[in-house]
């Protein structure tokens, strides 16, 4: 059996981004996934303009929109208040095509020589020189490093144990409508105006909707709830989203899919540093837990922990085990750690927040700088930028803000520690 350098387990954007990211720095990469490669991913993948431009990778789009915006007032109780106005983002977001970027990165994949297998990754053994992944087929496969990127369920990989998870839920239809859900070529981040639910429902965990023109008539709209543990089910956010329609006048004329039964785990803990195998995607935690999203950090990172894969591997009798500290001191440097406890903070405390609080605190954090609120939901920030950027929101947040972020619940104040004493 002949022994690949890496061999990295899964097919979905984290497994071909650090495949093609580690061939590409001539390693010999095999890949293991269940099923066939090209089956096309379930989900979604949106960005912001500017992320997907930093990486020349604006061709993949298939929309773009310049009109973005979100409403953070209560309704329409005094249309005249200017609470009620869209706040207009003034960044270009776009919507990924899906089978695009999983080509791209399919055929860079081949051109780098990844070699392909099928099989369950179903048994994993290390010993001084590789390790040995066995599929529930009975193929084995060595490599001097193994990386799950098998998704928010990994095969293999080990986290450490911070309690519940918040998870994220949406409910989504496309299709076409009596009049337009949403202006003309617009993109609304967030509608969390809920003049259409009772009092009662208001004091329930708020949703807001997500939801965009795809042009031709069609729009994509998504009652989404930001995260909670445990999650807002499917039936509320239905019934909320068909509450919205129905007080806007809006019908379903066509309905093209609808997207149910999606659940994405907010603030993963993080993975055990010390285990002798790399994890890399939604797998390594690293989605971010404020904004769901994983594309960009998935970008900006696997050439960096490619690089430091390769520079360990220099050493022809390093083991698997030093291969992959390596590959997680360049995944989860502790700049990188300190900041992602810090923002498991912030979402641990967004799940307590009422409706109120967090229209509130939305308005806040939109009205910071743009480069503030932009690097802090594309991680794109320094740790003394966050800090700052979360201390300006907090000055310039009203009390009703302040005081849901000062008092401590729960395990709050545990997470918060974790800024100061990062877990490795
Ligand atoms: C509803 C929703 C919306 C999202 N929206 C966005 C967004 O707008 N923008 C964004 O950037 N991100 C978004 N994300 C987050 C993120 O991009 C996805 O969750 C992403 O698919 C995670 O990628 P992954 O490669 O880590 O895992 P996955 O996509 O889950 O891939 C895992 C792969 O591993 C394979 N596998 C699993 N077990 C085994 C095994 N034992 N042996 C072999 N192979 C195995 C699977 O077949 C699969 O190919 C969204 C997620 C969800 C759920």
């Amino acid at each position: 059996m002949a022994l690949a350098d890496v061999l990295v387990l899964g097919a979905g954007p984290g497994a071909l981004a650090i495949a093609v990211a580690l061939a590409e720095e001539g390693l010999k990469v095999s890949a293991l996934n269940d099923g066939n490669p090209s089956k096309p991913w379930p989900y979604t993948y949106g960005i912001w303009g500017d992320e997907v431009d930093a990486f020349d990778m604006g061709h993949l789009l298939e929309h773009r929109w310049q009109n973005t915006v979100s409403f953070f007032g209560f309704g329409a109780i005094d249309p005249k208040d200017v609470s009620n106005r869209a706040t207009p983002h003034n960044r270009d977001y776009g919507l990924f095509d899906k089978i695009k970027l999983q080509q791209h990165w399919l055929q860079q994949c081949e051109l780098a020589g990844v070699r392909w297998h099928k099989g369950l990754a179903a048994d994993f053994a290390v010993d001084a020189t590789s390790s040995t992944v066995t599929t529930a087929e009975g193929l084995e496969l060595r490599a001097r490093l193994v990386v799950d990127a098998t998704g928010y369920k990994p095969v293999f990989l080990r986290h450490h144990d911070q309690g519940p998870v918040a998870v994220q839920t949406c409910f989504g239809v496309v299709g076409r409508f009596n009049k337009p859900p949403v202006n003309p070529g617009q993109f609304v981040l967030m509608d969390y105006r809920c003049d259409h639910l009772t009092p009662a429902e208001q004091a329930e965990p708020p949703t807001f909707l997500y939801a965009m023109d795809l042009g031709g008539g069609r729009f994509f709209l998504e009652e989404t709830s930001l995260g909670l543990a445990p999650p807002v089910s499917m039936e509320i956010l239905r019934s909320r989203l068909e509450r919205r329609l129905a007080h806007h006048g809006l019908t379903i004329t066509e309905l093209e899919h609808e997207e149910l039964g999606f659940f994405l785990p907010m603030n993963l803990p993080l993975p055990d540093l010390k285990q002798p195998l790399l994890g890399f995607g939604g797998a390594a935690a690293m989605v971010h837990p404020a904004s769901g999203y994983l594309v960009g950090n998935l970008l900006r990172r696997a050439p960096v922990v490619a690089k430091a894969v390769v520079a360990a591997m220099a050493d022809q009798e390093a083991s698997s085990a030093v291969i992959a500290a390596a590959g997680w001191a360049a995944l989860w440097p502790k700049e990188l750690r300190r900041k992602q406890a810090l923002y498991h903070f912030g979402i641990e405390k967004l799940m307590r927040f009422t409706e109120p609080q967090l229209r509130a605190f939305f308005t806040s954090f939109f009205a910071l700088p743009t480069v503030q609120w932009y690097g802090f939901l594309t991680n794109t920030l320094s740790l003394s930028e966050l800090v700052e950027a979360m201390w300006d929101m907090f000055v310039t947040a009203p009390w009703s803000v302040r005081w849901g972020l000062m008092g401590m619940q729960g395990r709050e104040l545990k997470l918060l520690l974790r800024f100061l004493f990062p877990r490795g």
